[in-house]
């Protein structure tokens, strides 16, 4: 690693071979947070005052310290055990190393069992935005949380929230009850394992539907008025705005702001997401979902059964334009909310279990979104941009000159985004190059006869298996292997090594030329000549390049796959019986099937 002010890196990580071989590799703390009582009130100026019953459970022997990750602006009243003697604990300074450790009074062991009690409180963890909007800034810390939070532990939970009583909470879990206490709103929430709790609140209108198959209520959830910043903005805009001329229905567009009326957009998004993702994963490990508007307009978030849609996807594209806020991130206002539903399955139904595997979540979220294009939306022209939109983010070069696909694999998470990288290259990696891998392994499996029938069980055994539980990439690869046609079994030991090493170990990147004709053979039959050359790759370098041929009648249709290793040629006549007049076209990879250089 490196430590020096202006460079930071850690290059290169490993575990020792028989730590790999004994299992040992696998994320571990030193203690498993097993259950979470949390008590928490929220006033009106979004001052936090929680109160959380910790139950652990030890898992080496000798600890004396309880790591736990805590917003710093929380600040602990008192930490005691579970019969009421005080423990001692340090929280330095909000601006300095503010990380939470309680101490205990003599080492435990292996096993063993405890519950802490921790009493804490503080502005800044949410915060007040106007017009009865809260921003939940702390999302996975606004309760003495895992020190190692990765989204690959799972803990159950029994949570009750006081509000303002003119507000609405949506929260992760099953809402238990609901009603007015005094000056208050106060909800009961319980859920079973999952790998991290949150809550989402403000002057909200709601609208759900229950959907029969799967068995599931989905909701959304918006506020009734915008938050101060974008009123003051609005203010702006008006003001620049011509009375009259093309932008005066702008004006009268931003001059009612309500996002109230979009509710069902958000509402039809998650119900066909919930069913799209239903039929190709399997059922979730949820049956309710809330859909929530946040006041930040440039991210979403999932957490099991909420998600957080930033406000500006509920305004439309002039509006979003006329706040100067389509700065044009490729494809996220359009799938936005598929992703963050897809986020259901990929990070919490499945977990991940270190950084080496969140690839997994975001790219698998990715991918699902364009699912949701294709066949939701039912637009391949839309479905072939996302495509190329994940490309151009893996394949441009950032201001130190990295290209991210070249940066280093997926499997190195987060880390990879360091001094000399750019800050900025994991965004670029792991989301594309995820969905890449996922997309590129459907389309190995796709069957003319039977479509995607075998990649769907793959993803559905897939999420059976570890339902609850953290996958690491190796569990993906061998689910993969378990189900893989004999046709992606290019070195003949049942193995998706090749493919692993190239995509998801390794950063290759061939680039196809194609050249073809149509002939007619002694038959009368059209033959059609083919020439597919790859490059730019190692000698061992394998891969099924799928053919495509657009038919006189305007049908686009899968020929077969042409199997290439290195640097190599194949040349192919291939006799297209039945067929009365000659393809318009043909081409590989017609949907990105294969991740490579463009022509
Ligand atoms: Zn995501």
């Amino acid at each position: 690693m490196t430590y020096d002010e202006n460079k930071l890196g850690l290059w290169t990580s490993f575990h020792f071979a028989d730590e790999e071989e004994k299992g040992a590799a696998r994320h571990q703390g030193v203690a498993r947070i097993e259950h979470q009582q949390l008590d928490t009130t929220i006033e009106k100026n979004a001052n936090l005052q929680g109160k959380a019953s910790t139950t652990l459970v030890i898992l080496q022997d000798g600890i004396r310290v309880i790591p736990f990750s805590l917003f710093p602006s929380l600040r602990v009243q008192s930490v005691t055990a579970e019969g009421g003697q005080p423990l001692a604990f340090i929280q330095e300074d909000k601006k300095d190393d503010a990380d939470f450790r309680v101490i205990l009074p003599k080492a435990l062991s292996k096993g063993d069992e405890l519950t802490i009690i921790t009493v804490y409180g503080g502005k800044e963890a949410v915060v007040n935005t106007g017009g009865g909007n809260y921003f939940p800034i702390a999302r996975e810390d606004w309760y003495p949380n895992s020190a190692n939070f990765s989204l690959g532990e799972y803990a159950s939970y029994d949570m009750t929230f006081r509000i303002p009583k003119n507000m609405k909470i949506a929260a992760t879990g099953d809402l238990v009850s609901e009603q007015n206490e005094g000056g208050e709103s106060v909800s009961i929430w319980k859920s079973g394992r999952q790998p991290v709790a949150g809550f989402n609140f403000g002057k909200f209108k709601m609208q759900e539907i229950k959907l029969d198959k799967p068995e599931y209520l989905v909701q959304s959830y918006a506020n009734e008025e915008p938050p101060d910043v974008i009123k003051s903005l609005l203010h702006v805009a008006n003001e620049d705005l011509p009375t009259q001329g093309p932008h005066m229905m702008e004006g009268v567009a931003l001059g009612n702001m309500s996002t109230v009326p979009l509710i069902k957009k958000a509402l039809a998004e998650g119900q066909l997401s919930v069913q799209l993702y239903t039929d190709y994963f399997g059922p979730s490990a949820y049956k309710r979902l809330a859909i929530t508007q946040q006041t930040s307009c440039n991210y979403g978030q999932s957490w099991p059964e909420l998600v957080w849609i930033p406000m500006c996807y509920f305004y439309d594209s002039t509006i979003r334009h006329q706040l100067g806020m389509d700065w044009g991130d490729r494809g996220y206002w359009k799938s936005v909310t598929s992703h963050e539903v897809a986020h259901q399955w990929w990070g919490h139904t499945v977990g991940f279990n270190s950084y080496r595997d969140q690839w997994m979540s975001e790219g698998f979220a990715e991918m699902s979104a364009s699912l949701y294009l294709q066949l939701i939306e039912k637009n391949p022209q839309k479905f072939i941009g996302f495509w190329n939109d994940q490309r151009e983010l893996l394949l441009e070069r950032d201001k130190e000159g990295w290209r991210a696909i070249d940066a280093g694999p997926v499997t190195m998470g987060y880390r990879m985004s360091n001094s000399r990288t750019g800050e900025g290259v994991t965004r670029r990696l792991i989301y594309p190059k995820g969905a890449y891998i996922l997309h590129m392994i459907r389309m190995m499996m796709w069957d003319r006869r039977t479509g995607d029938e075998n990649f769907k069980t793959t993803m559905h055994d897939f999420v059976q298996t570890y339902t609850n539980r953290a996958a690491s990439t190796e569990d993906f690869k061998a689910m993969v292997e378990k189900h893989m046609t004999q046709e992606m079994d290019l070195e003949g030991n049942r193995k998706m090594d090749w493919f692993f090493n190239e995509y998801v170990y390794g950063t290759s990147l061939p680039s196809y030329k194609f050249n073809y004709s149509f002939d007619r053979d002694p038959a009368g039959d059209v033959l059609f000549n083919l020439k597919v050359t790859q490059s730019n790759v190692d000698d061992k370098f394998r891969m099924l390049v799928p053919i495509y041929l657009e038919l006189a009648d305007g049908r686009m249709v899968n020929l077969g796959r042409a199997h290439v290793t290195g640097n190599t040629s194949i040349e192919q006549k291939v006799p297209l019986k039945g067929l009365k007049d000659a393809p318009k076209r043909a081409l590989l990879s017609y949907y990105d099937d294969v991740l490579a250089a463009p022509n």
